[in-house]
């Protein structure tokens, strides 16, 4: 095959079956190169490169080798040969090699005609390797640009420890910045836990399975970032073998499915929530209904027993008006931010009007603590006074009926802060993280049925609104302090007379 594409190439050629008749064709023929198998007999591919450097010192022979027979070509070269090439033998790889070695034997020789031929030839070919590495290179970029541009976070790793790839959005996901391309040590360098929360060893972790030969599918796991951030992810991986079996690459793609598991949670949150808060004043006021059909029936029912029934049934229509609409409220407070209305305002005032709302035998127990100063914040007023509100009745429901609650406005920098303390039940430390989240309730709050504990959480995003914010310090037993902080407002340049 090779005789007949070098023929093709416009070069003579003449063939041997042996080293010995190799010899006789050097030494009737004259050739310009010589090309030979390097593992033959009875004369192998060193002792015909010697002797037949014997007969002509410049003439070049290039030998052909397999992968295994390194020690055999070094050899060859000691004794004078001028270049090898690899099988399996690419045809434009072999055409650069000849032609090159064809050159240095005419720069040798010096034959003028036998260089300008040569070198047309060299120019062509060299156009012919610079094209396939341009085909090449492009289908590398096109392959980077697909990779780069996929939301899947794509790793490829060697069995010898090398990362050979990390895709941008892998780089996102694992938090790991734009660092050299990391080993796997490097890469494992921050923990993966299993959906309990218990850390992968590394040899568990989808890189280091793939390379194993496994492959899998839909493997959730949570990575921890460098900042304690953890993400949701569903990995897949599989492996590249060579014509051995054995695997020489490892590929692991990934999805951040956080957010997506959050929407799921919120969702069945949410089910539950229809299906049982919802329901149970539902059903009061359907037990209400029924009550009174029946008393319109039976004598023994007074007037003011009907009237009872009819008030419980108005307060539980109450109750869950009072969550629908706080449903829809936290909904078009996330979807749409906070609408506020702002205008210089005195939180002390704010405080007071809060307190108005709620009804007077139970604000009784309130004491205002402060210094009698002016308390200049930028308010919409209507929106904190049911911030304030929403702390004050929380403080007075969770704590006896004995029980002072102290509200205390105090300056700390440039903010105004105000304190709702009380004696009463206290948080559990687990909880007081959930409270300002949708639906954060205590199991105390649960029990109380009140609300779908959504109420902190509304005043969290009126607060942040605000430029503020809002913490709890809570001992069970012992009581809580809601604290609400906002900036205090710069008084308004004095009037000039
Ligand atoms: P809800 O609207 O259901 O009342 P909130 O968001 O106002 O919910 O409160 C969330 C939860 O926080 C309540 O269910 C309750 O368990 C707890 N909580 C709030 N304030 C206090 C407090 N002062 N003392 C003890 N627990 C409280």
């Amino acid at each position: 095959m090779l005789e007949r594409l070098l023929r093709t190439e416009g070069f003579v050629i003449a063939t041997a079956s042996d080293g010995e008749q190799a010899l006789a064709h050097v030494a009737t023929k004259s050739p310009d190169l010589v090309i030979t198998d390097l593992v033959m007999e009875p004369m192998g591919g060193v002792e015909l490169c010697g002797r037949l450097h014997e007969i002509d010192r410049d003439l070049p022979v290039i030998v052909m080798t397999g992968m295994t027979d390194r020690q055999l070509v070094i050899d060859c070269l000691r004794v004078g040969a001028e270049d090898y090439l690899t099988k399996p033998i690419e045809w434009d790889a072999m055409l650069f090699r000849v032609n090159r070695a064809l050159e240095r034997r005419a720069r040798k020789l010096d034959e003028d005609h036998l260089r300008r031929t040569l070198n047309e030839r060299l120019v062509l070919s060299s156009i012919r390797e610079q094209e396939l590495a341009d085909g090449e290179a492009r289908q590398r970029a096109q392959l980077n640009a697909l990779l780069e541009s996929l939301h899947e976070g794509v790793v490829i790793g060697a069995p010898d420890g090398r990362v050979l790839l990390v895709n941008a959005a892998a780089r996102v996901i694992l938090d790991l910045g734009d660092a050299a391309l990391p080993n796997i040590d490097a890469l494992y360098a921050r923990p993966v836990l299993d959906l309990a929360g218990v850390p992968i060893p590394n040899e568990q972790r989808p890189l280091m399975r793939a390379l194993r030969g496994e492959a899998f599918d839909g493997v959730e796991a949570i990575q921890v970032g460098g900042n304690g951030a953890k993400r949701h992810l569903v990995t897949m991986g599989t492996s590249v073998r060579d014509e051995h079996g054995e695997v020489v690459l490892a590929i692991i793609t990934f999805r951040d499915v956080t957010e997506q598991k959050k929407l799921e949670q919120q969702r069945e949150e949410f089910l539950a929530l229809v299906s049982h808060d919802l329901r149970s004043p539902l059903n009061s006021i359907l037990m209400a209904l029924f009550v009174l059909k029946e008393s319109t029936k039976n004598a023994s029912f007074t007037h003011q027993d009907v009237v009872k029934i009819a008030e419980r049934g108005e307060r539980n229509v109450g109750r869950m008006t009072r969550m629908l609409d706080e449903l829809a409220e936290a909904t078009s407070l996330e979807l749409g931010g906070v609408p506020l209305h702002q205008r210089p305002a005195d939180l002390r005032k704010i405080l007071v009007s809060a307190l108005e709302g709620i009804d007077e035998a139970r604000t009784r127990r309130v004491e205002i603590a402060d210094d009698g100063g002016a308390w200049p914040v930028l308010a919409d007023t209507s929106q904190l006074e049911r911030v304030v509100g929403n702390l004050l009745t929380n403080a007075l429901k969770y704590s006896g009926p004995d029980k002072t609650v102290i509200a205390r406005l105090t300056r700390q920098g440039d903010e105004v802060r105000l304190d709702v303390v009380d004696e009463g039940i206290g948080i559990a430390p687990e909880s007081t993280k959930i409270l300002f989240e949708r639906y954060g309730r205590t199991r105390a709050g649960r029990a109380a049925a009140s609300g779908l504990g959504l109420g902190l959480y509304i005043a969290r995003l009126i607060v942040d609104a605000h430029g503020g914010r809002i913490e709890v310090a809570s001992e069970v037993g012992r009581g809580s302090t809601f604290s609400l902080f906002l900036p205090l407002r710069a008084p308004s340049p004095a009037k000039l007379r």
